[in-house]
């Protein structure tokens, strides 16, 4: 109903490879339609009965909105309870029968539609046959996506620094990263279309390509997020060029207010909004911008959840979607049953709608605090003729530039510099004093290109209480390291 008279996304035949449109489907998922016939016994698909699932029942304990960040004990929260005969029974839509049994690709239809109406409340997408299906977390669902869109040689675009694990995903497959240049909010929409409107066939030895993949709330690893003009920009110029957007939102629901010096957020002061004013705080997606159906939003469960729930979902323009599921028949199938079950009770039985919405708040308020913390850390204890950086406003990673030239063991000229002698020096300065950093070269697209030094940190993983720690320690490796380089 939703979607009721808005335009139909158009047809992207053209961008479909090779493999996908050769996946012909599951012959036996295809005949499970005939199960709904009333007294049909089934001899068909190998399903083994549920009498030997070695499961009666499986209790979760969660926590109940609003009540997130009183501290968790045996005592609080909600124990939820999914039996095995649980549908049959009246007492739920969803039950262990189901969950551990084989089912469609797709995931269970009780998942697939919270997620659904999550994304009409979240994003609104602006046409009418767009698709959501589950997938074993973004990264498989990204790997799936190059190869529905890409074929071995092509060129991908991604931000100039991107997520390691898509570098690692694309080179496999033969795929070539081309890196757009960014600035504070990430990728520049006028370098993309530099990029795209010179593209020489010939030259390149490539076709144009075809796939923008981007992060655009809380980077990894930058921790750039793109304004709402950036994301309308950058939109405009994948229309001109006929791209497809893969949008890889993991924080989106991590975003935060301006980081304010001196300043530090407590969960316990956050004031709760109401969640239309909660959700108007939030930079609109790709997906709510997309009147032609170009965008492919990939949404995970691991960083609002758990990263070990190995689920999220992809939405998309139906044909591609279908594409998608028919890969995930001969690969992933679906997120383990154990999990969707996990997932149905926490978010369908206990929190609901408003009760997820309650817990983004939440844990986005928690990072929030974690951000100011690391960030006024780096104003206390970073000697800043070194290094330097922008507080990040979504995420849970902070970029930060080296000033790499006032190294005293190393020339000032970055063409007869081997950069990653110098990145190494700082890494072993920074294990020396006991605190481990990412370094800015292994997110780099197009590798050995670097005329810069950054280093990613996270404020996810620590202690909170120990995140001043590392970083003075930090200070302290980098003013030894480029006090006494000699
Ligand atoms: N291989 C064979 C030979 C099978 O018969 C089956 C199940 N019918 C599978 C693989 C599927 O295994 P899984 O559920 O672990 O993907
Ligand atoms: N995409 C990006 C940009 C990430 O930073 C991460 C996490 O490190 C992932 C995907 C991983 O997502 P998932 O756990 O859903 O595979």
């Amino acid at each position: 109903p939703a979607s009721f008279g808005k335009p139909k996304a158009k047809r992207w035949d053209h961008w479909i490879s090779q493999e996908s449109s050769s996946r012909t489907g599951s012959s036996i998922k295809k005949s499970a339609k005939y199960l709904k016939k009333p007294g049909l016994i089934t001899l068909g698909g190998g399903l083994p009965s549920c009498d030997y699932f070695p499961f009666e029942r499986i209790d979760v304990k969660v926590p109940v909105a609003p009540h997130f960040s009183e501290p968790e004990t045996l005592e609080s929260g909600i124990v939820r309870t999914a039996g095995k005969h649980d549908i049959r029974n009246g007492k739920s839509l969803y039950d262990l029968e189901v969950c551990l049994n084989y089912g469609q690709a797709t995931g269970s239809a009780q998942l697939i539609r919270f997620v659904t109406e999550h994304t009409e409340i979240v994003h609104k997408p602006p046409y009418a046959d767009w698709w959501c299906i589950l997938t074993a977390g973004n990264v498989s669902a990204l790997e799936m996506c190059l190869r529905m869109l890409c074929t071995r040689g092509d060129y991908l675009l991604t931000e100039e620094y991107a997520f390691a694990t898509t570098l690692e995903a694309a080179a496999p497959l033969g795929l070539r990263t081309l890196g757009i240049r960014m600035d504070k909010e990430g990728m520049l929409a006028d370098d993309l279309d530099h990029v795209l409107t010179g593209w020489d066939e010939l030259e390149r030895g490539r076709p144009k390509p075809l796939v923008l993949y981007t992060v655009p709330t809380g980077q990894n690893p930058t921790g750039a997020t793109q304004s709402y003009e950036r994301r309308q920009a950058i939109y405009a110029i994948a229309e001109k060029h006929d791209l497809c957007i893969v949008e890889d939102e993991p924080y989106y629901f991590l975003q935060m207010e301006d980081y304010a010096p001196g300043r530090i957020h407590s969960t316990a002061e956050t004031e709760r909004v109401p969640h239309d004013e909660y959700l108007n705080t939030l930079i609109p997606s790709y997906l709510s911008m997309d009147t032609s159906g170009r965008v492919i939003r990939l949404d995970s469960f691991s960083k609002i959840i758990a990263p070990g729930a190995r689920a999220g979902w992809i939405t998309g323009a139906e044909q591609l979607i279908e594409r998608f599921a028919r890969h995930a028949e001969v690969s992933t199938q679906t997120p383990s049953g154990i999990s969707q079950i996990i997932l149905y009770k926490l978010l369908e039985e206990t929190w609901g709608h408003d009760g997820f919405l309650e817990w983004l708040m939440y844990i986005r308020s928690e990072y929030t605090r974690r951000r100011d913390t690391i960030v006024a850390a780096c104003e206390s204890h970073l000697p800043r003729e070194i290094a330097s950086w922008n507080p990040p406003m979504a995420g849970m990673f902070h970029w930060i530039n080296i000033k790499w030239h006032k190294h005293p063991k190393f020339n000032k000229d970055p063409s007869t510099t081997n950069l990653k002698e110098v990145e190494e020096s700082i890494f072993q300065a920074a294990i020396g004093k006991g605190v481990l950093c990412s370094l800015g070269s292994w997110f780099r697209a197009q590798k050995d290109t670097d005329t810069e030094i950054f280093l990613r940190v996270t404020f996810a993983a620590a202690p909170l209480d120990r995140i001043e720690e590392a970083i003075s320690r930090l200070g302290e490796a980098l003013r030894e390291e480029f006090q006494n380089g000699e």
